[in-house]
């Protein structure tokens, strides 16, 4: 039997740990699996480019458990009532591709992006990092806010978005959490100025440039997080050539990430590599460090897996038939005649 989590389910588990446990847990998994980065079979992900957005599959495996992530992005979706983004995935065992786990991957999306988010930060951003601009308020925006704020110690938010009813719906979801100054900005240039972290979290399916040079200051660490998908942006190049840049998976960020622009022997540095020690990361407190985030498949297995060792602990979700549950599994056919001789009996009854 495989176990579902909705995102009902997911919200639960949140809720009874709390954000700092669930991103200081999330950490652990997220770091667990990129210091053994050798050990996994990786690939870039697939995907399928529509006029509104872009549909994908992330599948990624290591010897013991492989994982898959559906996951969109149609920047036009709130208008009508739809999430930009919106997921779900698979846990699987590797040995008998027995389905362990399905489920939602919206709001754990969430949750994952920022937790890699705060980890690249953690290992990357200045020390003693308190403020930061977050430009982009919509649905990632409160689970960035609150890892920066738990796992980094970010004290300060400056807020913007061009949309001001999507900054008032973050203020009033973190208006609550104790020692978070939010402060509003009716600019990019505004929001970043004198902070120690830029995160740009928004969504546009268009070459946008949110973040220019002349707004980086000598120590800034950018964490841009939007900018995901062939012909979708968030920083001009020489933003990227202000710093050493840090990537998920180069492969793939070449191909998605605001790296997309750069020519293609432009030097990059894999996370994994500066987490392991085997690569340097931020060298001096006046470097400018990029994290040119796009999400990797490693990502949501981390997540799967905490969703699973989580579900367990918690007793959530439901066991569902997702494989037939057989007692002679070369007999798949006895299901569909134990149904027909049920429904030939039911008709019986019912002609009396
Ligand atoms: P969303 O649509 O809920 O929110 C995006 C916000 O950006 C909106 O409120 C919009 O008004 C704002 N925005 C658009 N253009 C802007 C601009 N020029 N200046 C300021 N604000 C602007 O989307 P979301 O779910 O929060 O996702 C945000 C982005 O993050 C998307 O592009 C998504 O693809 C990306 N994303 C990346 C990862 C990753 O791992 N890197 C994971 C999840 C989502």
């Amino acid at each position: 039997m495989t176990t579902l989590l909705t995102t009902t389910d997911v919200a639960k588990i949140v809720a009874a740990q709390g954000p700092r446990k669930v991103f200081e847990d999330l950490l652990d998994y997220l770091l667990a699996d990129f210091l053994r980065w050798p050990e996994f079979d990786k690939s870039a992900r697939v995907a399928s480019h529509s006029a509104s957005g872009v549909i994908e599959l992330m599948p990624i495996a290591d010897h013991d458990l492989y994982s898959f992530k559906y996951v969109n992005g149609h920047p036009g979706n709130p208008a009508a009532g739809l999430s930009t983004v919106m997921a779900f995935g698979a846990l699987a065992q590797v040995s008998s591709g027995e389905p362990l786990l399905i489920s939602e991957m919206t709001l754990t999306t969430a949750l994952r992006t920022a937790a890699t988010s705060a980890l690249a930060a953690r290992a990357l951003a200045r020390p003693g990092a308190r403020s930061m601009a977050l430009i982009g308020n919509g649905a990632q925006s409160e689970f960035q806010a609150l890892a920066f704020h738990h796992i980094l110690g970010i004290d300060t938010l400056h807020l913007h978005d061009v949309d001001p009813a999507a900054s008032d719906k973050l203020a009033r979801n973190l208006a609550d959490v104790p020692g978070l100054r939010l402060r509003r900005f009716d600019s990019t240039a505004a929001a970043v100025r004198d902070v120690d972290i830029v995160t740009t979290v928004t969504a546009d399916k268009a070459y946008a440039t949110i973040l220019t040079a002349d707004m980086v200051e000598p120590g800034m660490h950018i964490n841009a997080v939007g900018g995901d998908c062939p012909g979708k942006t968030e920083l001009h190049a020489d933003v990227l050539r202000a710093g050493p840049v840090f990537v998920e998976y180069e492969p793939q960020t070449r191909i998605e990430g605001d790296l997309q622009q750069m020519p293609a022997d432009f030097a990059v540095t894999e996370l994994w590599q500066v987490l392991t020690g085997q690569r340097a990361g931020r060298q001096d407190a006046r470097d400018v460090t990029v994290f040119d985030s796009v999400g990797f498949a490693l990502e949501d297995f981390s997540a799967l897996r905490w969703l699973r060792d989580s579900a367990l602990k918690h007793g959530a979700g439901t066991r569902i038939e997702v494989a037939p549950d057989l007692a002679d599994p070369k007999n798949l056919f006895e299901r569909v005649r134990a149904r027909q001789a049920a429904a030939r009996a039911s008709q019986a009854l019912l002609r009396g």
